[in-house]
Parts: structure tokens; C-alpha cells; sequence
């Protein structure tokens, strides 16, 4: 048995991941979720006198805005449509007919509106950009959403479900690069107040095919992409938890989010993989939480 499905299992066992059958689908604990709920009061806490406007969006987004984002040409193999049936009663009666005799019953199901949400920011831009010009101070929002991607896998830290805790930056070169390097010291130093070692590094993000190598050489040439990592499942691939991302004027130009002056507005945005912090919590302090170090109770708990 490999380490992945050890700590899987063991997470199974402790009830803090609740087994659906499906590789990377959980249910959470109470106590699980006790965690998230904690850490989240904590970045409220280190991000809270900046002033973001909150926004919650549900994990399902607009299939329009989806479509416009470009996202089926960067990362078709991680998307989720949400289809349904639309048909008559007579396609009612073969659709069942289908199950009975365990053919293939969602052929018939036709798309709706709404797909999954892949990254809990991509809802936001269309909505900031129907408001019309950003303020000269630019804008902050803070996010926090499920996200799905299609990456089934053994690993707990690698889910099809999970959330995603963004805050997301909108103004010149300076302004939004100057945020994410905000964040990525306040990481580090948030990840030592609960205990955890991390490292930063460059990244880039698994664009599809052939043509997609050219877009990870850019990403890495550019700098756009970093990771905070901490070691869950391997010491030698450390989980990426938290990323910090720099669109440049990417987002602005396709989406028409202009500051104040007319210009094209830069963006950033920082994640905080909730279900990987925990999970990382758990594996550095053991599953029992009030075996934890007390200092790691207190930044959480008070
Ligand atoms: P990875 O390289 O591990 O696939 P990513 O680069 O795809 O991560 P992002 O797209 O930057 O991740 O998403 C923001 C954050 O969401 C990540 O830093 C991570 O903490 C979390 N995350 C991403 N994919 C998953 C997943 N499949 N399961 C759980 N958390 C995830
Ligand atoms: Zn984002
Ligand atoms: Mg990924």
C-alpha cells in the first residue's frame, strides 16, 4: 500500500473524510470542518483591515461567461457541465427503459446554463466589469466558493470537489503585484502561526496539449504563477496550498475591466486551498485535534 492511500485511509478511518465511493468526493466531518471554519477566521483576521468586499457565489457558474473565459481551451480535460433532461414523456419511458438494462441513460441529457465553477474567481470578473470603471483605488474582493475539477486520484489533497478561498485584486501593474507579494509573506508567515514549514516556488498550471507548453513556458518565464507548498502526501512533491496568481492585463482586455482612466486594469488573484490547509494540519499534528500544540490551538481557537 502507498503513502497516499495510507493517509486516505487513515483520514477515512478518523471519520474526517467520509468515503463516497467516488476518488477525490468526501464528505467532512463536523470536526473537519471545524478546522476550515478556524483557519477561515484567520485569514479574516490577517486580510480583514484591507478592506475587500465580500461575495459568495454559488459552485455553479453562468455557462456564457464560462464559455468566454477561454477555460475549454486551456483546461478541457479538469471542466464539469451540469446537464440535465429536457425530453418528453415518451423520452421519459426510454430513458427508464435505458436504466432497466443498464445502457447508457445520459446521452439524452442536454446542457443547461450552468457549468461548475473550476476557480471560485472566475464568476467575478464579468460581475465587476458590468459595473463599469473600477475606482481610481482599483478593487478587492474576497471569495470563496466549491470548485470542481475532473482529477479523480487517491490522493485526499487532490479532490474533485473542494473549496477554494480567493481574494482577488483589480488595478495597475504595481497595485495588483504588489498585493500578491503581500500575500505570499503573509502565507508564509500565517503557515508558521499554525505550525506548518513551507516553501515557495515558481509553478505553472497543466494547460492542455501540445500548444499548452507554450503557454507554461510563458507562465513560468513571466513569474505569473507561484505556490506555497507544504509536504502532505510526499516530502519530496510537496501540496501546493495556497497559489498567487498575476493575469497581467489577460483578464482585463477579455473582460473590459477598465480603472478609472479608461486603462485596462491589471489582475491577481490569491488561493487558499481550505481542504489541503486542513489536511495539512491534520497530517504535521496528528488527527486527533486536541492532541495539537497548544500554540497551534490557540492561533486557531483563541
Ligand atoms: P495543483 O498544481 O496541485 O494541481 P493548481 O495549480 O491546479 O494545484 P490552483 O488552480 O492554483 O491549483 O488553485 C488554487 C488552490 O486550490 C491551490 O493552491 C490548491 O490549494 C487548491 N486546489 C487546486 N486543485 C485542488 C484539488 N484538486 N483538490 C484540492 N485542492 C485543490
Ligand atoms: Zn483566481
Ligand atoms: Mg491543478
Amino acid at each position: 500500500m502507498d503513502m497516499q492511500t495510507s493517509f486516505l485511509d487513515r483520514l477515512f478511518e478518523a471519520g474526517l473524510l467520509i468515503d463516497t465511493g467516488i476518488d477525490g468526493l468526501y464528505g467532512r466531518s463536523g470536526q473537519f470542518e471545524e478546522v476550515i471554519a478556524a483557519f477561515e477566521r484567520l485569514i479574516d483576521k490577517v486580510g480583514g483591515a484591507d478592506g475587500a468586499e465580500a461575495m459568495r457565489f454559488p459552485p455553479g457558474m453562468n455557462r456564457a461567461f464560462f464559455e468566454k473565459s477561454g477555460y475549454m481551451k486551456s483546461f478541457p480535460q479538469l471542466a464539469g457541465t451540469v446537464h440535465s433532461f429536457c425530453g418528453s414523456e415518451l423520452d421519459h419511458v426510454s430513458l427508464l427503459q435505458c436504466m432497466e438494462v443498464g445502457e447508457d441513460w445520459t446521452k439524452g441529457q442536454e446542457a443547461t446554463d450552468i457549468v461548475l465553477t473550476p476557480a471560485a474567481c472566475y464568476p467575478l470578473y464579468p460581475t465587476i466589469a458590468k459595473r463599469g470603471n473600477l475606482p481610481k483605488t482599483g478593487g478587492l474582493f474576497d471569495l470563496q466558493s466549491y470548485c470542481f475539477r475532473h482529477e479523480p486520484s487517491k490522493d485526499p489533497a487532490r479532490q474533485q470537489l473542494f473549496r477554494m478561498r480567493e481574494y482577488i485584486c483589480m488595478g495597475t501593474e504595481q497595485h495588483v503585484t504588489d498585493f500578491r507579494q503581500r500575500w505570499m509573506d503573509r502565507g508564509v508567515e500565517m503557515m508558521k502561526t499554525v505550525g506548518l514549514d513551507v516553501t515557495i516556488d515558481i509553478a505553472n498550471d497543466p494547460f492542455f496539449g501540445r500548444a499548452g507548453k507554450m503557454l507554461v513556458n510563458n507562465q513560468r518565464d513571466q513569474n505569473l504563477k507561484f505556490e506555497l507548498l507544504i509536504p502532505i502526501t510526499s516530502t519530496a512533491n510537496p501540496t501546493a496550498c495556497m497559489s498567487f496568481n498575476y493575469h497581467q492585463d489577460a483578464f482585463g482586455t477579455k473582460w473590459g475591466l477598465n480603472l478609472e482612466d479608461g486603462s485596462v486594469a491589471h489582475t491577481a488573484c490569491v488561493g487558499f486551498g481550505l481542504e489541503r490547509i486542513a489536511l495539512a494540519l491534520f497530517h504535521h499534528h496528528g488527527l486527533d485535534v486536541k492532541e495539537w500544540p497548544a500554540s497551534v490551538r490557540k492561533t486557531l481557537w483563541g
